[in-house]
């Protein structure tokens, strides 16, 4: 049976990065809030102390603060004619799972998209004409742009208080920081990450080539600082075990250290942990939500009646409740109707590996974003005239770790096990260093969500079914993204080369990232999207949708300074407009 609790203005479904953000605004909004999450509750203190943050095989290898497959998994096929089957351990992507969600154990590499990528279709066919478009695509031009965007990027940057050199200040090319970007109003709130040799070496001969590196901007802190919410954080010491676990040092930005303090301050915030939304209701006529139903730790179902709505549950996960809710109309690849579930993309991943001789790379001495970037080839920052694809990617030199179980590097070719493989792990640790391309991928008719026909959850509803593969433009353009790799790598000194082509078909074993987007997304057509510019359903005005599932296609860069952008951007509208007159924000 189904208990009713008490109405809250506010039910938030997931505590990560958009949840806390929204649930923290909108309390001091003087609404009271409800967040459930599905995961424990977790803090710094408690769950990521220095005594036992430092486990590789317990944090890395087996996953402890990721979500489980028992607790939920899609199916996953590479085309329509094939038979999906249920991931039984995750591998390409790794969703998060508790308090503070994927944001507390990501990486923290934090981006701005570009300005072209918010009309990419618009851009594309101006400059290169309709032939250029990739068969099957059905990218779209974002309902906002990059201006629009802007002061919001700005606030997620100072919350987060993220490292990095500024490369464009109203309008004014700054030295030393990314000459593509966007016009920003500010600098970075705290000065770039310190950068090792091997990043100084790339930024020498990437300058040398005639292309313009740049310090990747952090989520790593290279000094103390304290965010406009209050609460203050320490520097990075380069620990090295940063993504997949969490920063017991106060270093690195998630929810934990930057919005949670003050969060749980908030008397008109409750958290519900442990508890998995199942569904949103709805009125009679489905055009008004009710609240959400959730099951507790002790498998009880409750109902959560609120007046508002927020689906933070991240990307995928949103994907799967709006299409069990029954908001929206579920994408249906055979004939193209349809919106809930279209344009899901990944990213691609390609590059070089550059071995030399007398270096001490030093690879322990690292951070989730430490590193150097370009953008020469990103977005539409070059001529893909001659290239004949649509799409780009930043260009990295980078040490996330040196790890003892997981950071094994060596030549392609060496045996997998005995002395042969113990003798080139001794030779390469310190030798190796990697030029990597992180793409972009294009939505398509054929690459969606939808519910399994056949799999089920243990509560007897349908799991998610993935349908995805790399495309031809996709691996063109990461392939020709390796090669330009290999040419800095080579320019860097390395004695020898490994050229690493985009793996197809996409396989959902080795980890790849944790960039899944589309499914819900935002755009000007109800024909073509979920979400009205401001995030919010078309088809039930009071549920609103956070998270990397609201972007047409996906860019050459991570998600989450775009994600976090996005929330504070429909925060915006949700304060300023709906608060004041519930209803739609923007007339079908
Ligand atoms: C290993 C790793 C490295 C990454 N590195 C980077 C990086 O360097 N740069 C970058 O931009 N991005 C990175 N990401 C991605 C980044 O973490 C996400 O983009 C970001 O956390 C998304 O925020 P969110 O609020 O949408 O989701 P999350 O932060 O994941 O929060 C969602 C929350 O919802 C909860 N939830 C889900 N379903 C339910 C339900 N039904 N009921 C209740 N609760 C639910 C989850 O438990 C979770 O806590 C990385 C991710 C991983 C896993
Ligand atoms: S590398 Fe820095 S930010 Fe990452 S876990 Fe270590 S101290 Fe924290």
């Amino acid at each position: 049976m189904v208990r009713r609790l008490p109405r809250k203005d506010v039910a938030i479904v997931g505590l990560g990065w958009t949840g806390s953000i929204m649930a923290l605004e909108l309390c001091r909004s003087g609404l009271d809030v409800v967040a459930i999450e599905r995961g424990p509750w977790r803090d710094t203190a408690t769950d990521f102390n220095i005594g036992t943050a430092p486990d590789e095989l317990r944090y890395a290898v087996r996953h402890d603060i990721f979500l489980r497959t028992r607790q939920e998994t899609l199916t996953m096929r590479n085309n329509s004619s094939q038979t999906a089957l249920p991931i039984r351990r995750w591998g390409s992507f790794l969703p998060g799972n508790g308090v503070g969600g994927a944001g507390s154990h990501w990486n923290g590499q934090t981006w701005r998209f570009l300005p072209d990528d918010f009309r990419l279709r618009s851009k594309m066919i101006e400059r290169y004409g309709e032939g250029i478009m990739p068969e099957g695509n059905q990218i779209q031009d974002w309902p906002m742009s990059y201006d629009e965007l802007e002061p919001f990027y700005d606030k997620f940057e100072y919350v987060l208080g993220i490292s990095g050199k500024a490369g464009n200040i109203k309008g004014q090319t700054q030295a030393g920081g990314n000459p593509f970007e966007g016009s920003r109003e500010r600098d970075y709130p705290t000065p770039p990450m310190k950068q090792g040799y091997s990043q100084e070496l790339f930024m020498k001969a990437a300058a040398g080539m005639g292309l313009h590196p740049f310090p990747r901007p952090s989520a790593n802190l290279s000094s103390a600082y304290t965010n406009p919410y209050g609460c203050s954080m320490a520097p990075c010491t380069y620990c090295g075990f940063c993504e997949r676990f969490g920063c017991s040092n106060y270093s690195k930005s998630s929810p934990q250290t930057c919005v949670l303090p003050a969060l749980v301050r908030e008397p008109n915030f409750e958290a519900r942990t442990e508890c998995e939304v199942t569904k949103v209701t709805l009125s009679g006529d489905g055009k008004m939500a009710t609240g959400v139903v959730y099951v507790d730790a002790n498998g009880e179902e409750w109902e959560q009646p609120a007046d508002l709505v927020l689906l933070c549950a991240y990307g995928l996960f949103n994907v799967r409740l709006m299409l069990l809710s029954g908001i929206g109309k579920p994408y249906d690849a055979g004939t193209g109707e349809g919106v809930v579930g279209r344009n899901y993309a990944y990213q691609t991943g390609s590059g070089a590996t550059a071995f030399f001789d007398n270096v001490n790379f030093n690879p322990f001495a690292a951070a989730g974003s430490l590193g150097a970037a370009l953008d020469d080839y990103n977005s539409d920052n070059f001529d893909h005239g001659p290239h004949g694809f649509v799409g780009g990617a930043s260009i990295t030199n980078a040490y996330t770790n040196g790890r003892p179980i997981m950071y094994r590097p060596t030549p392609r070719g060496t045996p997998t096990w005995g002395s042969a493989w113990k003798k080139a792990v001794r030779e390469t640790y310190q030798r190796v260093t990697n030029v990597g391309a992180q793409g972009s991928v294009m939505s398509y008719r054929a690459n969606y969500l939808d519910l399994d026909p056949t799999y089920k959850d243990e509560l007897g509803r349908p799991l998610m079914r993935m349908t995805f593969d790399y495309q031809p433009n996709e691996i063109k353009m990461a392939n020709w993204m390796a090669e330009r790799c290999e040419a800095i790598a080579k320019a860097m000194g390395a004695k020898t080369t490994q050229i690493n082509r985009l793996n197809t078909p996409w396989n959902v074993v080795p980890y790849q990232s944790t960039h899944n987007t589309g499914g819900t997304v935002t755009g000007s057509d109800p024909k073509t999207s979920v979400l009205n510019r401001y995030l919010q359903s078309w088809d039930v005005p009071n549920v609103f949708v956070m998270g990397a599932s609201t972007f047409p296609q996906n860019a050459g860069y991570n998600p989450t300074g775009t994600v976090g952008a996005l929330t504070y951007w429909a925060l915006d509208a949700i304060q300023k407009k709906y608060l004041k007159s519930p209803g739609a924000l923007v007339q079908q």
